[in-house]
């Protein structure tokens, strides 16, 4: 395979994948882990590894270009959607989705005022139980929160 790449220093063709990393999570609204945005990537640079997404990820996110999201154990998640808003996540499969109401805008300048630090932004992410990954019985419980399942738990 002819590789035109050659030519370039690393430095370019790390900017070029980097591009196609944030293009491919720009497409989506589904917040995609690494895996997930590796497998397009390779649809168009089937070279490109795991280590190499994950890489630009990570930067992207130090640079504030996009947003990881936890999710307790089954890897981040990222979303480069760029209004600012809060995730719910699934405790058990994993699930990403934006929380659908707007939380008060306040919070930052609230938080700079008290604490004297600038630029200040906020990432909440909440955790809980998808519909799809609740049984019957739990959903009949009809626990909302944390606390109502550990209270019912003595
Ligand atoms: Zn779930
Ligand atoms: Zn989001």
């Amino acid at each position: 395979m002819v590789e035109d790449s050659t030519l370039r220093s690393p430095g370019r063709r790390l900017t070029k994948q980097r591009r196609l990393i944030l293009r491919i999570l720009e497409s989506r609204r589904d917040h995609p882990g690494a895996l997930e945005i590796l497998e397009e990537a390779k649809k168009v640079q089937p070279s490109i590894s795991l280590g190499t997404v994950y890489r630009n990820l990570k930067v992207l996110a130090e640079q504030g270009v996009i947003k990881e999201i936890s999710t307790l154990g089954e890897g981040s998640r990222f979303d480069a959607q760029p209004v600012p808003h809060s995730h719910l996540v699934c405790r058990r499969c994993g699930k990403v989705i934006d929380v659908p109401f707007d939380l008060s805008e306040t919070l930052d300048a609230e938080v700079s005022k008290q604490t004297g630090y600038l630029s200040v932004s906020h990432a909440l992410t909440f955790y809980g139980v998808c519909p799809d990954c609740a049984t019957e019985a739990e959903r009949k419980r009809g626990w909302a929160t944390e606390r109502d399942e550990k209270s019912e738990e003595g």
